[in-house]
Order: C-alpha cells, then structure tokens, then sequence
C-alpha cells in the first residue's frame, strides 16, 4: 500500500520482499477469506484499536474504511458487508485483494524484488540510508534517501513476519515495547488430559479475573481444545489474559453456559427436564443439557459422579457448575498461532501525522511493526493499509 501510494505521487520505489511472494499474511487473513476491514466509523473502530487508537486519527482521515473499499473497486475486487461490519471481498478470497493490490502497485511501477531478504541497514552521515540484502544466495545492496520499514511483527512467522524490523529499528535508534503474542488461544490447567477436539460452544459468557479483579468479559462463541480455550471470544479477551499472566497474576476464566438463563430459570428447566423423561441420574440430565463430549467434564467440575442418582443437592451443583464453571489460565499459545503481536515500535518515536521516526529523519513505519494492535474484526489489516498510505504520500511528498 505504501509502496504503491508513494509510486502514485511520483516516487521511485523499490520493494524489498523475503518471500517468494507479497502479502502472504493477507493471503491467509481470515481463514482465506480476507476481513479487510470493518465498516464501523471512526469513532467506534478507534476504540477497537490498542494501547491507543486516537495514534491513528490522522492515517484515517488521510485513508479509512470506505477508501480501502474505493481502491480495491477500482482495482476490480467488489466487497461485501457481513456480521460486526465486517467487510470481505465478494468473492471470499484474500488472495484476489492480494493479486489486485500487487497489480495496482506494479501499474504504479514500483520495483518488487521478491526473495530479497534485508539482512541490515545503515544511514550515513548525509542521510543516505544502505540497505543489505540477500536476493537468490547474493549479497546486495540498495540505497535510498527514505525508508519505510513494513516487516510486520512476529505472528505466524511462516508468513514471512519474523519480527526482522525490530531489531533494524533498534539498530537506528528506536525503542521497542515489549513484545507478546496477542488474539492467541488460551491455555487451562488440566485441559491437556481431557483431550477435547475443538469442541465449540455457542453463546456462552467469559468473565475472565486476575487475583480476584475482573478483566475482561465477552458473549459469543468460544472453543474447547486440547489446551484450553480458543474461539472468538477467548481471542478477543487474549491481551488482557496475556499480559495479567506476564505480571504473574492468577487468572480465573468464569464461563456461564446458560447465560440467557438466571439461576432460577434454570432450576425450572431442570424440574421440567426431570418431570417429563426417564432421566436415572447426572450424565443423562447432563446429556439433556449440553452436548456429550461435555458431560463427564461438567459431572466432575461439579464434584458429582456420572451415575450418581439425582436429588435436591445434585441439583443444585448442577445448577451453580453451569452458570459459574471456574477454569484456571495457565498459560497462552505463542506467536506461532497468534494472530497479532502486542507492542512494538514505541509510538512516542513516531509521527502520527506523517508515520517518520521523530529520531531519524527519512525513516518510516507503517503496520503491525508498531505498537498498535486491534481486536478481530478486520481493524488490524485497515490499521496496517491507512498507516501504509499516509506513510507512502508523505514520504512522496515531504522534502
Ligand atoms: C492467521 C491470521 C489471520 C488474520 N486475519 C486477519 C483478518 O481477517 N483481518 C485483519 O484485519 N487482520 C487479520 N490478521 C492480521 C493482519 O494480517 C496483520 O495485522 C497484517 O497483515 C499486518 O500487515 P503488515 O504489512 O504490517 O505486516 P505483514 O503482513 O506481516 O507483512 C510484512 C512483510 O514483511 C516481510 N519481511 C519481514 N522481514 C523482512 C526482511 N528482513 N526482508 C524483507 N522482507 C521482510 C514479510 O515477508 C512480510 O511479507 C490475521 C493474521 C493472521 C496471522
């Protein structure tokens, strides 16, 4: 997008790609399908940003949701709008956006060299920067009066995104946030002998605490697997979870199975259950209420046999286990299944207004690489376009 953007103005713009080819995390982005972005306004989609969306203001009055939308029109890709305002390409496929933005860059003539991994990078003392690369096994070696660093951060690594332009960044001055995977799946104490199968569960609630405090809660859909808890809902509460773990907290995750019912609500449709079928005892009430793979899990959460005959006190557990089933976090998945990376190049370095270093003058950030990351939604791919394109104009355009 910067790239593109800053040959569009005028500039002459090479690309400097490791893998084999562009944009192989978009390619990948949601399941293949590609939540480009999400249709809320400004407002909304700024809350949905971390640690401060308001760091965005300007790269979204230059270029938000509707001129993504725009651009990709031009280039051929029709969108569609779904559930949350997420916006998709019609056709359900990331890589035509890919493919798309790749031509439109190529028609603005920018230089793409694919398998040219920068290896390092110096500015001398006029302000010229030297990159070194290696491209298919040779050593070379590019220059430039600017520099936009877009490596991305160091989620799904196969992708490409290694984590590379930090240690550039650091090299030239700049000062990195500590780094944590974010929007990963959760791991639960005891949830590896269970052997769960991604078992999902619709419309259950997730309060999650740390020593007691509570720090996140969320509706909606959420995973059982093999270690723990994945699922929308779990990636949505990750950040907070992650870094309460990080500060060694004990995390308790609180999940209501039930949560359209109260508590006497759900007494009643037990008494029902009970009345009008032959149910001998827990595992086969248990059976009525949720799915079988759950039942000896739930029986034992609530300290019952799954033969054991029922009566008012069985009730009872039943009743409590479903509508507060306490799990511990033990631990989060790492940057290999994460989504998105949480920190980065520290925002106090950068200007908001351009996306230039405030310490080296000439040298650009845009995405990921910053410290900015965002719920699912499509919010992290507009953050990564909008900064990609304020930063390409100004780099264009300033002297
Ligand atoms: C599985 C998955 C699904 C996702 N789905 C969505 C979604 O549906 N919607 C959404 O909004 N967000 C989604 N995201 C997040 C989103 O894809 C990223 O936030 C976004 O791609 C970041 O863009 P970027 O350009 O900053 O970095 P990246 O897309 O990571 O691109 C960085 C590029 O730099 C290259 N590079 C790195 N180091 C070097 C080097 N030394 N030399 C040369 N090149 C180098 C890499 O090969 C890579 O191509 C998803 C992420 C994952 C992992």
């Amino acid at each position: 997008m910067a790239a593109g953007r800053a040959a569009e103005l005028g500039a002459s713009v090479l690309l400097l790609e490791k893998m084999e080819k562009p944009l192989r995390k978009l390619r990948i982005s949601g399941k293949g399908r590609g939540n480009i972005t999400n249709a809320k306004p400004v407002e909304e989609f700024l809350q949905k940003i971390h640690p401060d969306g308001s760091f965005l203001r300007p790269a979204f009055s230059l270029f938000f949701n509707t001129h993504l939308i725009q651009l990709l029109s031009k280039t051929g890709v029709r969108t569609v709008e779904e559930r949350g305002d997420r916006v998709f390409p019609a056709s359900q496929k990331a890589w035509d956006v890919a493919e798309a933005l790749l031509s439109w860059a190529r028609r603005m003539e920018v230089d793409i060299l694919c398998l040219a991994q920068v290896t390092g990078i110096t500015r001398n003392s006029e302000g010229l920067f030297s990159v070194a690369f290696d491209h298919r096994k040779a050593k070379r070696m590019a220059q430039g009066r600017k520099l936009l660093l877009a490596t991305g951060g160091l989620a799904y690594p196969a992708t490409g995104s290694t984590g590379d332009g930090y240690g550039f960044a650091k090299k030239l001055g700049h000062s990195v946030t500590p780094l944590r995977p974010s929007l990963t799946p959760i791991e639960v104490a005891g949830f590896a002998k269970l052997r769960f199968n991604d078992l999902p569960l619709r419309n259950v609630r997730l309060t999650a605490t740390a020593d007691g405090e509570k720090i996140g809660e969320e509706f909606g859909e959420l995973m059982f697997t093999g270690f723990g808890v994945s699922g929308a809902i779990a990636l949505r509460m990750s950040r907070n979870i992650v870094d309460a773990l990080e500060a060694r907290r004990e995390v308790a995750l609180l999940l209501d199975w039930k949560p359209a019912l109260s508590k006497l609500q759900l007494q009643n449709r037990l008494e029902r259950e009970l009345q009008g079928n032959d149910i001998p005892n827990v595992g086969s009430l248990l059976r009525k209420l949720t799915p079988a793979p759950l039942v000896p899990f739930l029986a034992e959460q609530a300290g019952l046999q799954v033969r054991a005959k029922i009566c008012e006190n069985v009730k009872e557990k039943i009743v409590n286990t479903l509508k507060c089933c306490t799990l511990r976090a033990s631990g989060y998945r790492p940057f290999s299944e994460a989504i998105i990376t949480a920190g980065g190049i520290s925002l106090n370095e950068v200007d908001e207004s351009t996306m230039q270093s405030k310490l080296v003058k000439g040298l650009y950030f845009a995405g990921e690489l910053l410290d900015v990351d965002a719920d699912t939604g499509g919010y992290n791919l507009q953050v990564a376009f909008s900064t990609g394109w304020l930063a390409g104009s100004k780099m264009a355009t300033d002297s």
